[in-house]
């Protein structure tokens, strides 16, 4: 047997007459897109178009058992069988709130665990999706960055979520009011560092074989990796949500440190580009609502000039407050003052209500269970302790 190998399929293999089998680990179907997997089959000598069949089967029908697709002849599923499989990750708690609101932790293969939440209201049902397990950006008012990151999801475990999501909600009394119309990509992590990943489960959400949902509905939310908004401008066209939160470098640099990397000048020219071949469409830019730090009449003043020749939606978000944050909620009169000012500059702007706080699943809230690889949680609590910068009345 070979010594310098050190993978674990290598190390479970037999030893037949001398020789290591080393067996592949399957490839899980559940997050190829179309054309992975048309390349999938394309690969083992068949016709691309059973990827369209097989894609049906999984995310339309929610079929886990290769053996079950009866369009697919027999030889060809026993084949596939050998070599591939669908693995779904399990719910290890699931709760629901008083408003509808409901929330997921899902238990990955390696123990970590991440979150999805479903918010229902009168005119749509909204998933929103967790791209990594824990979040690299530390941004101060955000408790899944205070936990630590572990490692990026994989394309399966992000649609995974939506395919848990679907059937969950269809046990549920009245699953009308329990379709989902819209997917969010605004759980934990940043999608943009964990772009293929993302594009590939985004691709399968459009995709008219499994979920079908429109190019503006489905959003993904970004904390302003600029690089990477050039390039998801170059290969998709989905709806586009940038957390702002500050109208000036200064104070961006303290709430999203990765403003540092690419200030705001960079990122405003990254948000024209973005819908510069369709010119009807609209970014939405999110600001987190934090009393004393980014609430006052000249924080609105500042992101009146530095949006004016974008075209953007403004969303208000009230702060959800975590233990250990130095932040408050801004009270309702500073929110609609805010919303004045901007209206009254010919903005479109509107409060976000919050959902499901109670069950800890509102924007920001989302923590899962991070193996933190990182030790990142301790050193964060220590810098929270001697930050300078928060207003005099949080300190
Ligand atoms: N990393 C991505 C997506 C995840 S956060 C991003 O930054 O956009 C999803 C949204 O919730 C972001 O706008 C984020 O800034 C906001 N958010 C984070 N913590 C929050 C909190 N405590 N209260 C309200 N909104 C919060």
């Amino acid at each position: 047997m070979s010594t310098n190998c050190n993978t674990t399929s290598c190390q479970d293999s037999p030893l037949i007459g001398g020789v290591t089998i080393t067996s592949k680990p399957k490839i899980n179907l559940l997050g190829l897109d179309r054309k992975a997997m048309q390349d999938f089959f394309i690969s083992i000598g068949e016709k691309p178009y059973r990827a369209e069949q097989v894609l049906k089967w999984i995310h339309f029908q929610g079929i886990q058992d290769i053996l079950q697709m009866t369009n697919v002849g027999k030889a060809l599923r026993e084949k596939i069988l050998n070599i591939a499989e669908i693995q779904i990750p399990t719910i290890s708690y699931e709760s629901t709130a008083t408003d509808g609101t409901h929330k997921w932790v899902i238990r990955l293969m390696d123990g970590n665990c991440i979150e999805t939440v479903f918010i229902p209201s009168e005119t749509r049902g909204t998933l929103c999706v967790s791209s990594q397990v824990g979040c690299t950006l530390n941004c101060d008012f955000c408790s899944t960055g205070k936990q630590g990151f572990n490692r990026n999801l994989t394309s399966s475990e992000i649609i995974a979520q939506v395919w848990l999501a679907v059937r969950s909600l269809s046990k549920k009394q009245g699953s009308h009011d329990h379709a989902i119309t819209n997917i969010v990509m605004m759980g934990m992590g940043e999608p943009l560092l964990n772009f293929d990943a993302v594009v590939t489960a985004m691709n399968i959400m459009l995709d008219d074989f499994c979920y079908g949902l429109s190019k503006r509905r489905v959003t993904l939310s970004t904390a302003g990796v600029v690089p990477a908004m050039y390039r998801l401008g170059e290969v998709t066209d989905v709806a586009l949500a940038v957390s702002l939160h500050a109208p000036n470098d200064e104070l961006r640099n303290i709430l999203v440190p990765l403003n540092k990397k690419y200030p705001l000048n960079d990122l405003m020219q990254a948000c024209k580009a973005y819908f510069s071949k369709d010119k009807r469409r609209y970014i939405t830019m999110e600001y987190v609502m934090l009393e004393g730090v980014n609430d006052q009449p000249s924080h609105a003043e500042q992101l009146i000039s530095l949006l004016k020749d974008i075209r953007v939606k403004i969303n208000l978000i009230p702060f959800n407050p975590f233990p250990s944050t130095i932040y408050k909620r801004s009270s309702q009169t500073t929110i609609d003052r805010f919303q004045k000012i901007l209206m009254e500059a010919g903005f479109n702007c509107i409060m976000r209500r919050t959902r499901g706080e109670k069950i800890d699943a509102a924007c920001g809230q989302l923590v899962g269970q991070v193996k933190d690889r990182t030790r990142r949680s301790e050193r964060i609590k220590k810098s929270i302790a001697s930050t300078s910068y928060a207003p005099t009345h949080l300190k």
